[in-house]
């Protein structure tokens, strides 16, 4: 059975701060966490979808939709099964997903999107200076090279970014990410917090 699982979506171009947001919601109760990029990243990257993501990344293309769709929602279902999601008192954080409108279209089934956080940086090569700063403290091949980062940046114009009129306009709410960092996440915080009060009567399940 679908499920529409409560959703905050974590929106903004390549190496803007997403993950380091999402991983800080991550610790606060009430919220769950998903990274498609994470995901993806700790495959074996022998099995067949450790390589088909290997071969899209490593050229810093998307993959395929339908793979990313599927590995995601077995990802969120096993994560209800253990119990550490728990879709009637969590609500969902999405970091990096969906990435193109057809992603949007193929998740509507499951989430029903309470806001969208728009980490906005209007300073290319400010982000391009962080991606490669990430790169090499964290070995990550899709953002080694130079044109990797360029075309996941075309990626990201292209497809992601029209991702945004897909939703509501009243939806989303942008932040300026290149504030010091305790000032982003307060931000994000006076954003996500009323939403757990409105939807959920007993946040912590007591
Ligand atoms: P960043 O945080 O720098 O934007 P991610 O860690 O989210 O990057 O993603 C790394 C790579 O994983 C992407 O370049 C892409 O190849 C793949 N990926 C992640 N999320 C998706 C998605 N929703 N759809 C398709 N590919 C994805």
């Amino acid at each position: 059975m679908d499920q529409n699982y409560k959703t905050v979506l974590l929106f903004g171009p390549p190496g803007v701060g997403k993950g380091t947001q999402g991983h800080i919601l991550k610790h606060v109760p009430g919220f769950f966490h998903v990274s498609t990029g994470e995901i993806f990243r700790n495959l074996d990257i022998e099995s067949d979808i450790g390589k088909v993501f290997y071969q899209y990344s490593s050229r810093g293309e998307l993959v395929p939709d339908d793979v990313t769709i599927k590995i995601w929602h077995q990802h969120v279902y096993a994560n209800t099964i253990l119990g550490l999601y728990k879709p009637r008192q969590d609500i969902l954080v999405l970091d990096g997903l969906p990435r193109s409108v057809n992603q949007a279209k193929m998740l509507f089934r499951y989430i029903d999107v309470l806001k969208i956080v728009h980490l906005v940086c209007k300073d290319k090569e400010q982000l391009f200076e962080r991606i490669l700063k990430r790169a090499m403290k964290s070995n990550r091949v899709d953002d080694a090279k130079h044109d990797v980062i360029r075309r996941r940046w075309e990626v990201y114009e292209n497809e992601t970014y029209p991702v945004l009129s897909y939703y509501p306009p009243e939806l989303v709410v942008e932040i300026d990410a290149m504030q010091s960092p305790a000032v982003v996440v307060g931000a994000v915080l006076d954003v996500v917090a009323p939403l757990q009060s409105k939807h959920f009567e007993n946040p912590l399940g007591k």
